[in-house]
């Protein structure tokens, strides 16, 4: 356990306790969600704009199973063919042929059928396919952000029904202040409420399951429908379904300026700490405390690098956040597993709900983790070292110890049983053998014994004799050899 982390994190703690609350009331004030009628006004009939996104050349995105194009299109005719069953709606579609057609033209399009509403359909992909999650884009300019937040509060709980994670309803800016978005752009300037529905990420693993098939795309289409429905207030004479009483359960928005839960941040979340709540050498379980703040917005995921951040994790949803209040809380544990022996160099990243993040300073350990693997071997081959070294001493124990088992008969005489383990016999036998080869081994020796005495008496016998006429025949010679010729 690193102490110093934990101090650390102990110290900010109290700092950031000040800030998430002062952070807190801002939400407070301006997203908690209080009951209100829809503060966009229409006639006894609504007319809905679906704007299929994209067509023709302007395929859109190519990172889903197929073309955007095709999918929005899809997901388009389900929502009219869903819409169109209400009484006191006129839906129609900017276009349903493949083509080609300006941002001006839908909108245009939208006007010159006095819409009450423009729908913009299309799925999403993001540059490092990372992001997941469904979110709507509206108006920056009042009253059409009023309305659409209003719109896009219903979609999110539809989307969230579905278990789509929540990026929530936004507005994005360019430099000079204008709407990014072309759509809403010209919606806005021909006086069309408007707001793009991405559904999902069609690159991204959490949400493919959710745009795989044309059967998917439809299920889109109708959910959308129903937010539009609940969002007017739609009733169907002939089912008996009357959504007028949610048109009235809507949030609660000001049509003064823009709301501020709208706005999108343009700063890094302003607090990202990790701090070490312990870690276990044994079991490589380390648990890990983040904390992290952005005064703006709320925090939307977070991921975690274990090499000191050469690369990280994919993003994970900041545990219990609600997008749509925009309560989160501001401290978490997670916990990672190092059973591999590692050394690992931990960092967090968080992330606010525009996707920009800050990352915490680095936690590092003082020794590397077990190698699980590696020490389970070892303890394998020492266990078996160990059973191999026992049996052997076992072994040995046996064959000195009596060697007999004695044990009542088991068909009920009373007599005893002798029982030689196999291992004695075998050893008995050996010994026998031994002995039997000593015994010939001796015998031989003896016998050659035997017969070499016998030969050494012989020879000795014989030995005695040549000496004694040796010494007769020496005596002849000497006399020659003293009288030479
Ligand atoms: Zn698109």
């Amino acid at each position: 356990m690193k102490v110093s982390n934990i101090q650390k994190g102990l110290l900010v703690r109290t700092m950031i306790c000040a800030v998430s609350l002062a952070a807190a009331c801002f939400f407070e004030a301006s997203l908690n969600v209080q009951a209100a009628p829809r503060a966009q006004e229409t006639g006894e009939r609504v007319t809905v704009v679906i704007d299929p996104g994209h067509g023709g050349d302007n395929e859109g995105t190519l990172e889903g199973i197929t073309k955007e194009k095709e999918m929005t299109m899809v997901t388009a005719l389900a929502m009219y063919e869903e819409l169109t069953k209400y009484d006191n709606v006129d839906v129609y579609l900017t276009h349903t042929d493949d083509v080609s057609m300006s941002l001006a033209d839908r909108a245009q399009f939208a006007a010159e059928r006095n819409a009450d509403f423009l729908f913009s359909i299309h799925y999403n992909a993001s540059v490092d396919h990372d992001l997941f999650g469904s979110e709507v884009w509206i108006s920056s300019v009042q009253p059409y952000n009023a309305y659409g937040y209003q719109f896009g509060w219903e979609q999110m709980q539809q989307m969230k029904e579905m278990g789509l994670f929540l990026r929530g309803v936004k507005t994005k800016l360019k430099d000079n202040g204008d709407d990014y978005y072309g759509i809403i752009r010209e919606s806005t300037a021909r006086g069309i409420p408007s707001a793009i529905i991405e559904h999902c990420h069609v690159d991204e693993g959490r949400d493919i399951p959710y745009c795989q098939t044309e059967e998917d795309w439809k299920r889109f289409g109708r959910e959308d429908a129903l937010s539009v429905a609940k969002y007017f207030g739609l009733s169907d004479a002939d089912t008996g379904v009357d959504y007028s009483a949610e048109a009235d359960a809507l949030p609660e928005v000001s049509l003064q300026s823009i709301l501020p839960a709208t706005i999108r941040d343009k700063t890094e979340p302003d607090i990202c700490l990790l701090s070490l709540l312990s870690a276990d050498y044994d079991t490589g379980e380390v648990t890990l405390e983040v904390t992290g703040t952005d005064y703006d917005c709320p925090m939307m995921y977070y991921d975690y690098s274990t090499d000191g951040g050469r690369t990280y994790s994919e993003l994970q949803p900041w545990p219990d956040l609600d997008i749509m209040s925009g309560t989160y809380p501001d401290t978490f544990t997670f916990s990672l597993n190092f059973t591999k022996g590692e050394q690992p160099v931990i960092t967090v990243r968080g992330y606010n709900q525009a996707d920009l993040f800050t990352e915490s300073a680095s936690i590092t350990f003082d020794k590397p983790f077990v190698d699980q693997e590696k020490a389970a071997k070892e303890a394998l081959e020492a266990s078996l070292a160990a059973e191999e070294a026992a049996s052997l001493e076992n072994a040995s124990k046996d064959s000195t110890s009596d060697s007999i088992i004695t044990m009542a008969d088991a068909a009920g005489n009373n007599g005893i049983f002798q029982v030689l383990n196999d291992k004695k016999q075998v050893n008995f036998g050996v010994f026998l053998i031994i002995c039997g080869i000593l015994a010939a081994l001796l015998l031989v020796i003896f016998l050659l014994y035997q017969i070499q005495l016998s030969r050494h008496k012989k020879r000795r016998r014989r030995n005695h004799n040549k000496n004694q006429n040796r010494n007769q025949s020496r005596n002849v010679s000497g006399d020659r050899s003293r009288h030479p010729r």
